[in-house]
């Protein structure tokens, strides 16, 4: 399951709220594959025919997009190689342009910092639930 996750900046009143961590369904190439744009999908596969198509994994991280100014949902795609060195793989921000993306995780803890996208300040982050 996942998180869902709301942010909000105590400055200028930007929020947001995002679905991030791994999804139910996220075990399915078929489906996973979808959420990425072409050139990550493209990215992913040749990744896949040349490290096997077993171990891998896929996450929804939290990026920060300073093109749009938002705080939105990055899919990751992580293929692990017989060597074990994991080969990351980020969709881009629907804006096209790559955000800064940070594990859900980290930002709970409190081991990363969001910034606001509009004003830099730092922003409240909160879980407010799960989803499959
Ligand atoms: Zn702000
Ligand atoms: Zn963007």
């Amino acid at each position: 399951m996942g998180q869902i996750v709301s942010v909000r900046c105590p400055k200028c009143g930007y929020s947001a709220t995002l679905n991030v961590g791994v999804g139910k369904k996220y075990n399915e190439f078929e489906y996973v594959i979808e959420l990425f744009d072409d050139e990550a999908k493209e990215k992913i596969r040749e990744a896949i025919n040349k490290h096997g198509s077993k171990n891998w994994n896929v996450r929804i991280d939290i990026g920060v997009c300073s093109k749009c100014k938002k705080v939105v949902e990055i899919p990751i795609f992580t293929v692990m190689t017989e060597a074990g060195e994991p080969i990351v793989i980020a969709s881009k921000c629907k804006c096209g342009s790559r955000a800064k993306t940070f594990e859900v995780d980290r930002v709970i803890y409190g081991k990363d910092e969001l910034l606001c996208p509009l004003c830099g300040e730092d922003l409240k982050v909160e879980v407010r639930g799960l989803w499959d």
